[in-house]
């Protein structure tokens, strides 16, 4: 196709994405996708690390598809960019089989991450999958079946990536040059909640999402968390820790026009619904054209289905052609061809006993 650098990021099917996916992942992904051949994944199998029960897999197929419209309507192209489904793609399972050897399970026990996502999962530390403590190695199937040199990763998955290049280099040492050892490329800001609370999270209840219609953003706007101490407009407020202020830094492209009403802020000159107000109106600038994207995709059924569809046919390709190049360089082909050979020896021999 082209020789541009590849890139592998995606996302966990567990709901729809919102403005902090957007500062901290999306924005940069529409970007780098001229620059870079990315594959976008749709990580089902991680999401079985610690949502697996029959109504969990049975919503990926609805939730995979609101996810990429998300990513169509604020500007992936699925002309330039391949979206796949993870489960789809059965070579992931096998890289990632391989790749357990390579590895050893002190490494990944010591990881935070690994106990982070438990935590948040309500697993307690004494029964943790294997599958859980698994999460980097297959994370470095899903980066090395498209031999992707480049991972748009959030801070709490950095260490993931370490682990990916230490096993690229350990297969390449062991069984010769198959694998890139890709770097990774820390991710945006972190957006904080409407709340007020560190981090926008769809499973907190404090985020706006991309989806969300005009009534529903306002509405959600209005109730945003401020300065607590501002009982009155007329009380100098605090710009620093505000999440009002914090969106209009990232979404208001009127620079100007936010430094004056925080100034105005700062001094008690201006009340909270001013503020808001004109959060508001950004926010709703900034949602337009996605949303319009979105109806456009929404639109036509089963356009968002073909995506998915046409880029998992793809990274099967692309997957098939590395683990080729795996199997050969483990020698794994090797065992089977010698015993398909003296098999298929015999049968041709008995066969011209036969017709003797
Ligand atoms: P959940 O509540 O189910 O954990 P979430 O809304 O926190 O969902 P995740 O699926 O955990 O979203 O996040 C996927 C990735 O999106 C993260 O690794 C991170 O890179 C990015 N991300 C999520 N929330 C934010 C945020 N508030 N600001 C910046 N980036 C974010
Ligand atoms: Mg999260």
């Amino acid at each position: 196709m082209s020789e541009r650098r590849r890139i592998l990021t995606g996302d966990r099917p567990t709901g729809r994405m919102h403005l902090g996916h957007y500062v901290g992942s999306l924005r940069n992904r529409v970007r780098l996708q001229d620059e870079y051949e990315c594959f976008f994944i749709i990580a089902d199998l991680h999401m079985l690390t610690t949502k697996n029960s029959p109504q969990d897999i049975s919503a990926v197929a609805d939730n995979a598809r609101g996810m990429v419209l998300d990513y169509l309507s604020v500007g992936i192209d699925p002309a330039k960019s391949t979206i796949f489904l993870q489960s789809a793609v059965h070579e992931t399972y096998e890289l990632a089989l391989l790749f357990g050897n390579l590895v050893t399970v002190p490494r990944l026990a010591r990881l935070p991450s690994i106990k982070e996502m438990a935590r948040a999962a309500l697993i307690d530390e004494d029964t943790i999958p294997f599958g859980l403590l698994g999460y980097p190695v297959l994370q470095a199937a899903d980066i090395l079946l498209p031999r992707a040199h480049l991972v748009p990763v959030g801070k709490d998955n950095q260490s993931h990536v370490e682990i990916t290049r230490e096993i690229a280099r350990r297969f390449n040492n062991l069984y010769g040059d198959v694998f890139p050892e890709p770097a990774d490329l820390v991710e945006g800001d972190t957006l904080p909640g409407t709340d007020g609370q560190a981090k926008m999270s769809k499973s907190i209840g404090n985020a706006i999402f991309l989806s969300d219609d005009p009534a529903t953003v306002r509405k959600k706007v209005f109730s945003m968390y401020t300065d607590p101490n501002r009982i009155r407009s007329d009380i100098p407020g605090t710009v620093e820790g505000n999440p009002v202020f914090t969106y209009l830094d990232h979404f208001d492209p009127n620079v100007a026009a936010v430094a004056e009403l925080k100034t105005r802020y700062r001094a008690g000159r201006v009340g909270d619904v001013e503020v808001k107000e004109r959060l508001a109106t950004v926010l709703q600038d900034f949602l337009a054209p996605i949303r319009e994207r979105a109806e456009y995709y929404a639109g036509q059924s089963g356009l968002v289905d073909e995506v998915i569809y046409q880029g998992t046919l793809r990274m099967r390709e692309v997957g098939a052609e590395t683990l080729r190049q795996v199997e050969k360089a483990m020698g794994i082909t090797g065992s089977f061809n010698r015993i398909a050979r003296k098999a298929e020896d015999r049968a041709k021999r008995l066969a011209a006993q036969g017709a003797g």
